[in-house]
């Protein structure tokens, strides 16, 4: 006979975000309960609102700074994906303060209260902690390296590093099990182009017919990969025995640099947009610095969990188009 499945309850935060509401959907399909805390600051209500009527979702609007909710929700639980921070670029370098503290405190409350239970914890970090290091492909053991401290961009990186840093004493010295992952800018539909993500922004603007806004020359390189294929991934990992106390990059290796990236959006869309490039310091001011390369070693998690991302960019890029095509009313906001 087949072994009836213990449901487990599940919280996530930030589950309302874009990575967040996959991933939600995703554990509710696997018939676990899920309860998400978000306090609908980056993230949207759209994009769980499909999953309200399911009887094991709950929707708790509130943040990770008050301490009593989270405190309620952890007691609940059995496991928890931290997804919720303020995000984005263009986001940290306009709410500075807000956005640090956020990172910091919050995530802070949740390795508190988490290591009360001693429950798993999957904190979600950033390709940012790598900061400008040019030596890529990036692996998780790389240096860190930041510009300087007048240069407010730094800031999401330093975060992220303390919050991986305060998992790695957490697990160490309470034995809170704390999973760690990077992620390399993930894509899809529902990503918000409103925090400066080049491919919303992108693929907004070329379906306007409005200039792509290529910032420097065009020639500084991402890796995109499919939420899609992240989402498994950040269950195996959770679940995996050895991944606690771990870091993985998380992403895709497939290089391109921003000017491509732009030709690429342009041609699927049949877009008569102009490309044009803007200097950094129009944009983001004096001592902005952007990373060049920006690369995952992805060996650590294909040995773990044997990941392997199988959606290419220009499947990622005709899926988020059609996305926006059928979706005209989200072209009108930034
Ligand atoms: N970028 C750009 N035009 C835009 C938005 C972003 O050229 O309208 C560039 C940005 O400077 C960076 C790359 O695209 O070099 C990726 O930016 P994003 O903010 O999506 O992610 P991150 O900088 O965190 O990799």
């Amino acid at each position: 006979m087949k072994k009836k499945k213990i449901k487990k309850k599940i919280l996530v935060t930030g589950g309302a975000g874009f990575i967040g509401s996959y991933l939600t959907e995703e554990l509710l399909k696997r018939g676990e309960e899920v309860f998400v805390l978000d306090d609908l600051s980056t993230g949207r209500w759209e994009n769980i609102s499909h999953l309200e009527k399911e009887k094991n979702f709950h929707f708790i609007e509130g943040s990770i700074l008050e301490e009593k909710t989270v405190e309620k929700l952890v007691k609940k639980v059995d496991e928890i994906y931290h997804l919720a921070a303020a995000v984005g670029v263009k986001k940290i370098m306009e709410n500075p303060l807000q956005s640090f503290l956020i990172n910091i405190k919050g995530t802070e409350i949740i390795f508190e209260k988490a290591s009360k239970k001693k429950i798993p914890v999957l904190f979600s970090s950033s390709s940012e902690v790598y900061g400008k290091n040019e030596k890529v492909p990036f692996k998780e053991d790389s240096d860190r390296c930041y510009g300087s401290a007048y240069n407010i961009r730094w800031g999401y990186g330093l975060s992220k590093s303390c919050d991986e840093y305060l998992g790695l004493c957490y697990f160490r010295e309470k034995k809170l099990p704390v999973v760690i992952v990077r992620f390399f800018n993930i894509i899809g539909p529902r990503q918000s182009s409103a925090y400066g993500m080049v491919v919303p922004r992108f693929v907004k603007q070329a379906l306007k017919g409005q200039p792509l806004t290529v910032y420097g020359d065009g020639y500084q390189t991402r890796c995109f990969a499919n939420v899609k294929d992240i989402i498994p991934s950040l269950i195996k990992l959770m679940e995996h025995p050895h991944s606690k106390g771990e870091i993985f990059n998380l992403g895709s290796d497939e290089e391109v640099t921003i000017k491509e990236l732009a030709q690429k959006i342009k041609s699927l869309t049949a877009s008569p947009s102009k490309i044009v490039f803007i200097p950094y310091e129009k944009v983001y001011g004096r001592y902005f610095e952007d990373m060049i390369h920006r690369k995952p070693d992805l060996s650590k998690v294909k040995n773990l969990i044997g990941y392997e991302p199988k959606i290419s960019l220009e499947e990622s890029l005709k899926e988020i188009i059609k996305f926006y095509e059928e979706r005209k009313d989200l072209l009108s906001f930034d």
